[in-house]
This record gives structure tokens, C-alpha cells and sequence, in this order.
């Protein structure tokens, strides 16, 4: 019979793998704490309808990469492709949104029926910052300094680079739109034919476009910046001091316009050049019109999201993930004669009990001794208790030292000593 294998770019994370990621995952929670955000929980499922009212029914991720179906009640659902929309939903069906401000984070899978390549993948993971109830740049800057704290913290600071744009209103981007369009139709026979679509559905995508012959000819298209209203512009221009008043470096990108439609004023991604062509490890931007889109009332909103696997790729591929967290254990517990099994078992139990993040691993299996022993200096661990009758000993694994007797209380003041 054929053997099942998992879905094509869905990964497994093989336990020598998720020491890595249990890293990621702590030093951005501590981060994301350290800046006052409180976490939040939502499904993986939700309505289509959800994505499709939110992220816009004319982008790549609604049109192409969702994965949607027909529940058994004849519910329209899709697993999320992202965390925005469900953050909001959930915000606002609990009464989160309104009368006050909110910091929230979340993380966890989502999913998009994308090509499969290094850095993309069809479930991917995802940690998402997002504060509601704040108009201001502060804010912008704040959600920015989070990302900026979170590369010092991993040493990353040198190996990304924070681009911005302002993206004017939906209004503005509407005018935008037809100039663009426009000037497009005049050179549509000098434009690719994923552009062509998109000049169609979404002439501001075509910006993002990486045919070359492309890119020239937008050299002489119409500029955003023309047309974004002078109100978004003293935003950015608040926004912008603030970063360099903290030292943030950035450039600005006037091509930068994301692929989800309900963000406006300003967007930005942290881009790395250590990963090829899936360069961007973080996303974000001010959503000033999503709550109401979604139904609820008018929220002011900025938010971002940090691709996991990504990070993790850069960390690895930059040599910054640190030695000590791997899977190692403290001790191996033998036992040198079959009848002292339940005495290993129990004592195990008490050097767990007694000594706090303790990793002990007790022999099982039975055996000769020296077999034991092998598994012992196979666990990786760094010393083996010794249970014989009556008595115990203490034998380091890292060199070739001989076993010692050590009685029961100093064996825990050793123990203790391990995780210092
Ligand atoms: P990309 O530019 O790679 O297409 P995106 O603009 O679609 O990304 P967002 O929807 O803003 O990305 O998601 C935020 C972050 O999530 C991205 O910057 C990236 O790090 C990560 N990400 C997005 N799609 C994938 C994927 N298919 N596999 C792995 N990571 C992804
Ligand atoms: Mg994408």
C-alpha cells in the first residue's frame, strides 16, 4: 500500500527543528510583553466572507490562494490566510474595540494555496501585532520600535532593512488609480500579462510587478506621492521623525502598496537579502477603515506580522540561533542490577519533583548494564546516576572520569547546580 505523505508545502517541524522555534516563539513573546500587548486567541476557520470583505475580493490571497470550502451546514468557511481580519472579528464581537485602546498579538498557522519554494510555503506561521483605538504616528512607531526590538534581541539588526511608504487614503489611491490605469492602457502592448490582469482588477499591484520591462516603463508612470492628501503626508512626516529620533534607519519606497486591500497611510516591510527572493520577514501598516468595513464602528488601527518560518530561515542562514537550546538532558538514570529498577523510576521522579526544569531521563527497557550505559552517553546527556543496591553513584559523560558514590542529598545539591 502506498504510504500517506503530508500535504505539499505543509511542514512538518521535526524535534530537532523545534528548539528553534520554541526560542523564536519565547523571545518574541517576551519582546511583545515587554511593550505592554496582551495575546490573543482566535480559530483557524472562519467565514469566507470574512477574508473576502477584508483583504478584497480582487487580491491574490481571495481570488487564488484560500483555502475555502462548503461545511456541512452549507457554511461558506476558509482556513485564515492571515491573522488581521480574524484579530478584528474577534475584537469587536467581544467588545475589545470601543471607549479604549488595545495592544494584542497573536500567533499561529495560516494558510495560502501559494507555489511551494524555499521561505513559502501552503501553512505557514505567523506572530501578528496590532493596536486599535490610536490615530496617532506615536503609535506607528511604537508597533515599528516593537520589530526594531525584536531584531536586537535575536541579532538580526544587521541583516534586515526597513522599508516605508505612505499610501495616502482609499480615496486618494481611487484618483490614483485611474492615472495610473490610464497611463497604463497608453503602453499596455509593453506590459506583462500577470500586469494586464492586474490593471484590470487592481492597477496599483501592478507597482509590485517584478517583470523588468515593467519596472521601466513605471519610471514615467504617475507617482503616488502626487496624490496622496496633505493630512496622510504630516502624518508620515511625524512618523518618520520619530524613527529617526530613535535611530530606526529606513528607506522609503514609493512601489511599496502590499497585497491586501485594506491598508492605508502607512505600510512597511522589513526586508532581508539572506533569503533570496522571499526577502520579506515582516509586514504591516495602518488599516484606519477595517473595523467598519467588517461592521463594527470606525477603529483606528496599525498592526504588523512577522513570518516564522522566514525568521527562522534568516536565523539559521545567519548562524544566530544559540547552542544551548537544543533538546539536551541533564541526567540519564541507570540502574546496575534488575531489581533496582522501581528504586531508578522513583528516584527519577524525586530529582523531578525536587529540582525545578530538571531534564532526567530514566533508563527504560531493561539490559545489561554496559548497554545501558551506551544509551546513557548516546542522550546526550551530561552525567548518569548510577542506582545499585543500596547505594548511588554519580560518572560525568562528557569525559572519561570514573563513577563516584554520592548519597541523595548532595546528588539534588548537584542537580541544582546543573540549571545555574
Ligand atoms: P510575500 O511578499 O512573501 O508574498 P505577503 O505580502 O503576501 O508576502 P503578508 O500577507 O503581509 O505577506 O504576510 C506577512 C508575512 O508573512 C510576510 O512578510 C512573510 O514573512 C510571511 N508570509 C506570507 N506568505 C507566506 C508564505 N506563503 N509562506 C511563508 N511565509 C509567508
Ligand atoms: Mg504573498
Amino acid at each position: 500500500m502506498s504510504k500517506i505523505q503530508a500535504i505539499r508545502g505543509m511542514n512538518d517541524i521535526l524535534p530537532d527543528e523545534s528548539p528553534s522555534w520554541q526560542y523564536l516563539e519565547r523571545v518574541i513573546s517576551d519582546v511583545v510583553h515587554s511593550y505592554g500587548y496582551k495575546e490573543i486567541r482566535f480559530p483557524i476557520l472562519e467565514q469566507t466572507q470574512l477574508f473576502k470583505r477584508s483583504i478584497g475580493e480582487v487580491t491574490d490571497i481571495v481570488e487564488k490562494e484560500m483555502y475555502s470550502f462548503t461545511d456541512r451546514n452549507g457554511d461558506d468557511l476558509s482556513l485564515r490566510p492571515e491573522g488581521t481580519a480574524c484579530c478584528v472579528r474577534a475584537a469587536e464581537q467581544h467588545g475589545l474595540l470601543y471607549n479604549q485602546q488595545q495592544r494584542l498579538w497573536y500567533r499561529g498557522p495560516m494558510f495560502r494555496h501559494e507555489r511551494p519554494q524555499k521561505g513559502r510555503y501552503r501553512q505557514f506561521h505567523q506572530v501578528g501585532v496590532e493596536s486599535f483605538g490610536m490615530t496617532g504616528p506615536d503609535i506607528d512607531a511604537e508597533i515599528i520600535l516593537v520589530s526594531v526590538a525584536l531584531w536586537r534581541a535575536l541579532g538580526l539588526t544587521n541583516h534586515v532593512r526597513l522599508e516605508i511608504n505612505n499610501i495616502g487614503t482609499a480615496d486618494d489611491r481611487r484618483a490614483y488609480g485611474q492615472a495610473l490605469t490610464s497611463f497604463l492602457k497608453s503602453h499596455e502592448e509593453q506590459l506583462d500579462e500577470d500586469s494586464r490582469r492586474r490593471l484590470q482588477s487592481n492597477p496599483l499591484r501592478v507597482l509590485d510587478s517584478k517583470v523588468p520591462e515593467t519596472q521601466a516603463l513605471l519610471a514615467d508612470a504617475p507617482k503616488l506621492s502626487e496624490f496622496v492628501s496633505a493630512e496622510t503626508v504630516s502624518h508620515y512626516q511625524l512618523l518618520k521623525s520619530l524613527l529617526s529620533a530613535n535611530q530606526v534607519s529606513f528607506t522609503e519606497n514609493q512601489r511599496l502598496v502590499r497585497g491586501l486591500d485594506y491598508y492605508n497611510n502607512l505600510v512597511f516591510e522589513w526586508i532581508t537579502d539572506a533569503l533570496g527572493a522571499q526577502g520579506t520577514v515582516c509586514a504591516g501598516g495602518r488599516y484606519d477603515s477595517l473595523v467598519a468595513q467588517l461592521g463594527g464602528r470606525g477603529t483606528p488601527a496599525v498592526g504588523l506580522a512577522f513570518g516564522m518560518e522566514r525568521l527562522v530561515l534568516l536565523m539559521q542562514e545567519t548562524g544566530n540561533i544559540p547552542e544551548s537550546i537544543s533538546n539536551v538532558l541533564d541526567l540519564y538514570v541507570v540502574y546496575s542490577d534488575d531489581s533496582q529498577l522501581g528504586q531508578a523510576i522513583m528516584l527519577s521522579e524525586k530529582l523531578r519533583q525536587q529540582v525545578q526544569g530538571l531534564r532526567v531521563q530514566c533508563h527504560v527497557g531493561g539490559g545489561k548494564f554496559s548497554s545501558q550505559l551506551k544509551k546513557a552517553y548516546a542522550s546526550g546527556a551530561a552525567f548518569a546516576v548510577i542506582v545499585d543496591p543500596g547505594s548511588l553513584r554519580w560518572r560525568a559523560l562528557t569525559d572519561e572520569s570514573a563513577a563516584e558514590a554520592i548519597a541523595l542529598d548532595e546528588l539534588i545539591q548537584r542537580s541544582r547546580a546543573l540549571l545555574v
